[in-house]
């Protein structure tokens, strides 16, 4: 078993980054997803703070990309979607390591 073979995607090749040949494993979406994940050490190595509402609505694009894709309203590709898919990757690691704090906080009755 690898890696990458935990992340739920189709890994449909047509929706798949080919980089000088290569197919990524990962759809588009998923690979920009786990390309934001990339950036949550910033956000607690930096210390870098921002509100859940932020991070919620970075995960709109996406929600509208996918969902409007799915409902055959529109075809989106996949510049689009590794675009939406990094932008909901930071919204999502800003949502953990902001609840986090917010978690913490309440525990320690700050
Ligand atoms: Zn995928």
């Amino acid at each position: 078993m690898r890696l990458l073979d935990i992340v739920p995607c189709h890994r449909m090749k047509s929706r798949s980054l080919t980089i000088k040949g290569y197919t990524l494993p990962l759809c588009a979406r998923c690979t920009g997803i786990l390309a934001g994940y990339l950036l949550f050490p910033l956000l607690l190595i930096a210390g870098l703070h921002f509100s859940l509402l932020i991070g919620l609505f970075l995960n709109v694009p996406m929600v509208i990309d996918g969902w409007t894709q799915k409902r055959k309203y529109r075809m989106s590709n996949n510049i689009l979607r590794v675009t939406t898919g990094i932008l909901s990757g930071f919204g999502q690691s800003i949502v953990i390591v902001t609840g986090s704090d917010l978690i913490i906080a309440s525990l320690l009755g700050g």
